[in-house]
């Protein structure tokens, strides 16, 4: 997801790489949090389409720092710790017994008197034990989430509840995943501790085609472990904590963050949460442009040497103005050779900013939409025609993966499906997914496809029909109105989901956002939390079904 509107996500703002002209050149607050850990900065300004020399104190560094915290141990830690108690669990035991047994063992009468009468008097003392442990449970979460705000809320306890209350299954059953979730909300809502998650520097993840990296083994958590194969998405660099949280609800998978620029010739810094095995990845071929000008041909002739520039910024949502381009035009008129550093620092700042390349003798511009689909890896013309205006083209684009980037850590599904995928594409903008399962040679059979945009929702579906895709294509509008039923019905007819896409929408996430970036529990960002409570649904109904 992602490419807010005006978030910069330079790497060439990377402290002491290409170009040191940059270097100091920016007010950094004061504030450590802030400070970039590893080195690298964002730059974001609101409305930076039109701007002059003298405008650098608009410019912020956006960056964060990211919480991490251990590894929780999964649940049903409740359980086991009562199983020791099995001797005991036949033992037949009046009423007072029973009291003065889990008064003994540590709990307070009222919460003794409570489970005798909820649970009744024949029910054994570790169906007792295990009724206090949850009702506990209960408690802690309802206090972690009434921090929360209101609109996260009802979410988490849908996804709590949802099941609990589907009418199909056995009471016990509802008991147990209740409590499951319980347990796992009460530590994904526990305050973090003071771990900083560093963002990798080079932001290469468990490795990238082009770069030599050791060998990484990673044993995942016990209860991330698919089926189905999960795929998170969504800005590397968002506010603190944000990290830590989505890691935390996706099964304490440690993110993998991975910068674009090591498979393309633009940066685009993502962060991944997926349960994929990390062995035996291999790149999509032929390999994409590396540079701007492998990208860009015509731009060399126009190049001046003073912009070092061999990688474009984030391709983002929006692009700079002509009045903008119009203005640098002006600025380089005036200079015969080379301009003063001053003017080159001026251009270079917006050129870095907004993307802009050399077309002519002092001209700059943005790039085309046709330029970003090639950078990003999709087929050319992906998002023209069919009514889509150029706004839109570069809105969607702007959001969408690095088919590179995504495929490279999808290929490990070409051989474990031979005969194709059962996909859920949550959030799936223009694609992206599908499009890079499809350069793999991994034959889609069912396409699940929810997004709410119909310009986009037209654009995957042209493509759908353009490639000649065999399976089904089956697309519905809003996630939130996925629930459990709907699901039920979907996996039945089409056997089950082999993988789980989604990049949430980022917009509360990213640096730009000044007025609204109030992390996951923004309006679109907080759409994160029903990729997780779907994606918990379709474990559940897959664990059921085995
Ligand atoms: N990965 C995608 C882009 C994700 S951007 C790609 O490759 O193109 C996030 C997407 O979520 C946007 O396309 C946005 O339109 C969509 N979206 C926002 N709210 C939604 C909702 N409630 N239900 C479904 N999709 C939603």
């Amino acid at each position: 997801m992602d490419g807010d509107a005006s978030g910069v996500e330079d790497d060439n703002f990377e402290w002491n790489t290409e170009d040191e002209l940059e270097i100091n050149d920016f007010s950094l607050p004061s504030h450590s949090s802030l400070t970039p850990p590893n080195g690298e900065a964002v730059v974001g300004s609101g409305e930076a389409l039109e701007s002059s020399p003298q405008r650098q104190h608009h410019i912020d560094s956006d960056h964060c720092s990211l919480e991490c915290e251990g590894n929780f141990l999964d649940d049903f830690s409740d359980i086991d710790s009562c199983s020791n108690n099995e001797k005991i669990m036949n033992t037949e035991f009046d009423e007072e017994d029973k009291l003065s047994s889990l008064v003994n063992m540590g709990y307070t009468v009222d919460e003794a008197s409570l489970a005798i009468d909820r649970c009744g008097l024949d029910s054994s003392l570790v169906e007792l034990t295990d009724f206090i442990c949850a009702a506990q449970m209960a408690k802690v979460a309802d206090a972690h989430l009434s921090e929360l705000p209101l609109e996260v809320k009802p979410k988490l306890k849908h996804s709590c509840n949802e099941y609990a209350k589907h009418k199909k299954r056995k009471l016990s059953d509802y008991e147990m995943w209740t409590k499951k979730k319980q347990n796992e909300f009460e530590k994904r809502l526990l305050p973090d501790d003071d771990e900083t998650i560093r963002l990798p520097h080079p932001m290469i993840g468990f490795g990238v085609p082009t770069e030599p990296c050791p060998t990484i083994h990673r044993t995942l958590p016990e209860a991330a472990i698919g089926p189905p194969f999960f795929y998170y998405e969504n800005v590397a660099l968002a506010p603190k904590g944000v990290w830590t949280t989505i890691s935390r609800f996706l099964y304490d998978v440690e993110p993998e963050f991975v910068d674009s620029k090591y498979f393309c010739a633009a940066a685009r810094k993502r962060g991944y949460v997926h349960n994929l095995p990390i062995q035996d990845r291999f790149p999509l071929l032929p390999f994409p442009p590396q540079t701007i000008h492998e990208a860009l041909p015509l731009t060399r002739k126009w190049w001046p040497s003073w912009d070092r520039r061999t990688k474009l910024n984030c391709l983002q949502t929006v692009i700079g103005s002509a009045k903008l381009t119009q203005r640098i035009r002006k600025a380089l008129e005036d200079y015969d050779g080379e301009p003063p550093l001053s003017v080159q620092k001026y251009v270079l700042d917006e050129c870095r900013q907004w993307n802009l390349v050399w077309v002519g003798r002092n001209k700059v511009a943005p790039l085309e939409a046709d330029e970003v689909e090639m950078l990003l890896g999709f087929p050319r013309n992906h998002t023209r025609g069919g009514g889509i205006s150029r706004t839109d083209r570069y809105k969607s684009l702007g959001n969408s993966f690095q088919i590179d980037t995504v495929a490279y850590h999808l290929s490990v599904l070409k051989d474990m499906f031979p005969g194709g995928i059962n996909l859920l594409s949550l959030f799936s903008g223009i694609g992206g997914a599908e499009v890079a399962l499809h350069r793999l040679g991994i034959p889609l059979k069912n396409v699940v496809s929810v997004e709410i945009s119909e310009v986009n929702r037209n654009i995957l579906r042209c493509w759908w029909e353009e490639t000649n895709q065999r399976g089904n294509l089956i697309d519905l509008a809003d996630v939130q109105q996925l629930n459990g039923d709907r699901l039920e019905q979907l996996m039945s007819s089409i056997g089950g989901f082999d993988l789980v896409v989604g990049g949430s929408p980022c917009n509360n996430l990213t640096g730009s956002n000044r007025l609204h970036r109030d992390g996951l529990e923004g309006k679109e960002s907080a759409l994160f939390f029903d990729y997780f409570r779907i994606l918990d649904l379709v474990k559940c109904i897959m664990t059921k079904a085995q």
